[in-house]
């Protein structure tokens, strides 16, 4: 192992104190991790488990969000990486600096367990897969979507999307940049990758059998996002379904299934009172407070929802027509740029449908069009 490997930090509001391979230090206090040592270096979280961030291509991302979080859990027989980065070489090159810096030959990765289809996470999947022969794990309900994004150029396709904008409302002069947002990234994608291993179903153990790794199911963020859970370290790898800072988009499209709100929620519960020690996020920072971290998730849901209930009124409205009347985080609407708006839209169908699926919304469809309107009460 390189020298270059740092202890694990966390933010105690006294300038941060060290919690060196996993001693249990004011544990009961909710602590994250210190960004002063969120730097290039792999971080040594407890014996075993290593973390670095794979840096997002330059330009992307932002503040405290500037790459994947990646870790590699030891085996019996190698290692098991979770999450990788973009499909590119800056990427690449900083993934290999830190094995490097580990002493990890690329060969012994053995397995690469992939959270979630989007880009900054599988992208890489391929080539590490390519290099070391390990073999690629992911949900079927990711794969399904992820196999319209890895195929050759023609098969790239998002055929039914523009359609199904419209029925949201979306203008046709917004629809070219409606389709180019939910399209970015395609050459991030792995390219040509075919998992190995297909998960399927709610619960799936991973790794060395005996290894005590299960893949949880937590579907909202993408309808097959997984989370792993090291349930003998009460350790959380949980992607990007619970984030310290920041609550995952919730985006609706064509392809995916009825109430992604809804699925992710309860998603949300189901991970809630595991018993979890350290959440080892993809993105961000590592924290210690699970139960509370979920719990301020589904308040600001609940009052995204209060918010949606107030802006609805019996007349029917498109998702297009009711998100100006909602606030956003980005600014007004109006200053919006289209990017924004489609990231907007489909948030605000989310909330919709959930509303829908308990009976506070109806939906009508109106000349091609989907609309919402409040029920009234008693209905
Ligand atoms: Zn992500």
């Amino acid at each position: 192992m390189g020298s270059a490997i740092r202890l694990l930090f966390w933010d105690n509001g006294a300038g941060g104190c060290a919690l060196g391979l996993g001693a249990i230090l004011e544990w009961h206090q909710p602590q994250v991790w210190s960004v002063s040592t969120m730097d290039k270096v792999p971080v040594e979280v407890v014996p075993g488990v290593y973390m670095f961030e794979v840096p997002f291509l330059p330009g992307l991302g932002q503040d405290d969000m500037t790459g994947t979080l990646c870790y590699l859990i030891k085996q019996q027989d190698g290692w098991l990486l979770v999450d990788t980065g973009y499909n590119h070489d800056h990427p690449y090159s900083a993934f290999r600096r830190h094995l490097d810096t580990l002493g990890v030959p690329i060969e012994d990765i053995r397995w690469v367990f992939v959270t979630h289809y989007h880009p900054d996470h599988s992208g890489l999947a391929g080539r590490i897969r390519s290099a070391s022969g390990a073999r690629v794990i992911m949900h079927m309900d990711d794969w399904s979507i992820m196999q319209y994004a890895v195929g050759a150029g023609e098969v790239w396709t998002l055929d039914g999307l523009v359609e199904w904008a419209k029925t949201l409302g979306v203008p046709a002069n917004e629809l070219g940049q409606f389709y180019d947002t939910a399209s970015f990234g395609r050459t991030l994608f792995p390219s040509g990758l075919e998992p190995d291993v297909v998960l399927e179903g709610e619960e799936n153990p991973v790794g060395d059998v005996g290894g005590g790794l299960r893949a949880i199911l937590t579907p909202g963020h993408s309808p097959g996002h997984v989370c792993l859970y090291d349930e003998e370290r009460k350790l959380l790898f949980s992607g990007d379904h619970v984030l310290v800072g920041i609550t995952p988009h919730i985006s609706p499209s064509h392809l995916t299934s009825y109430n992604q709100l809804g699925q992710y929620l309860d998603a949300l519960r189901k991970v809630r009172d595991l018993e979890v020690d350290m959440v080892l996020p993809a993105h961000q920072r590592p924290f210690n407070y699970l139960a509370r971290r979920v719990d301020e998730i589904l308040d600001h849901h609940r009052v995204r929802l209060e918010e949606m209930i107030t802006a609805l009124t019996d007349r029917p409205m498109s998702p297009w027509e009711l998100a100006p009347r909602v606030t956003w985080d980005v600014g007004s609407w109006d200053d919006m740029d289209a990017t924004n708006r489609v990231l907007a839209v489909r948030e605000t169908l989310a909330h919709v449908e959930l509303l829908e699926s308990r009976g506070r919304v109806s939906a009508i469809e109106d000349e091609g069009l989907n609309k919402f309107r409040l029920c009234s009460p008693g209905q």
